[in-house]
């Protein structure tokens, strides 16, 4: 059966000594949560510091990007074996704000997310149309082709550390959160595409989270939805009550 999990994003936030904070305020908080994974990820600087903090809790550190290549000339750039020796577990890749802000494609999200998963990472890929291909109704075909390129030439076997992303991107940052319907439809989309590449198995077993928006007040709604395992949250991952609650609402 697949797992739920609640990830929060945090962006560029937190500073090391905030981060040791907010993690020991968030252990007891979550110490009952075991229906559902807590995945925290934070900025490169803070993850050595997140991962001692979050040492025998039920919290696990993840990135925000990873690069494709093992190590070069690549400068500012971080690579798979530099995150792995450090304890992170985790890593985002393809999230919007990287493909709109600094080009990112299909391609090279494709890229990021192989090396991710052969330096022993699991990937959480993001993916989801902008709001104009909403309003032109061609979501289902756009998420569709995201989610080919994204896992193109990717294992069966290495699907197994995948988690998907569905973020729409007029929903994230913007307080507009897509209904539980439109939630459930695009991830149930995505998962018919697992199911064409990978089989049924796969498709059943793979975890398809939502994000854009989700909060302490919409999540119990977005996450009772059938193809919706779990939530990857930004805003309201940077506060320990409101990431607690949402945490709480996925523990079923
Ligand atoms: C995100 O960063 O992936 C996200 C969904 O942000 P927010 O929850 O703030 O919309």
């Amino acid at each position: 059966m697949r797992r739920t999990v609640i990830a929060g994003n945090w962006k560029m936030n937190m500073t090391p000594s905030q981060t040791k904070k907010f993690i020991e305020e968030l252990i007891p908080m979550v110490k009952d949560v075991n229906k559902c994974d807590i995945v925290l990820c934070v900025p490169f600087v803070d993850i050595a510091v997140a991962c001692e903090a979050a040492k025998g809790s039920n919290i696990k550190i993840g990135a925000e990007n990873v690069h494709f290549k093992e190590s070069g000339a690549y400068t500012g750039e971080i690579s798979a074996a530099m995150l792995k020796e450090i304890g992170t577990e985790y890593v985002i890749v393809g999230h919007s704000e990287r493909r709109q802000y600094f080009g990112e494609t299909d391609e090279t999200v494709n890229l990021r997310t192989k090396a991710a998963l052969a330096a022993g990472l699991k990937v959480i890929l993001c993916l989801g149309e902008v709001k104009e291909e909403r309003l032109s109704g061609i979501t289902n075909e756009v998420v569709a082709m995201q989610t080919k390129l994204d896992l193109k030439d990717i294992s069966a076997e290495e699907l197994k550390n995948v988690i998907i992303a569905y973020e729409p991107v007029w929903a994230i940052g913007t307080g507009l959160t897509a209904t539980p319907e439109q939630a459930d439809e695009t991830c149930g989309v995505i998962r018919n595409v697992i199911c064409e590449l990978y089989g049924k198995d796969a498709a059943e077993n793979i975890t398809i989270q939502y994000g854009g928006s989700m909060n302490e007040n919409n999540a119990k709604e977005l996450l009772e939805k059938e193809n919706v395992d779990g939530g990857l949250i930004g805003g309201a991952s940077l506060k320990t009550d409101k990431f607690t609650v949402i945490a709480q609402a996925a523990n079923r």
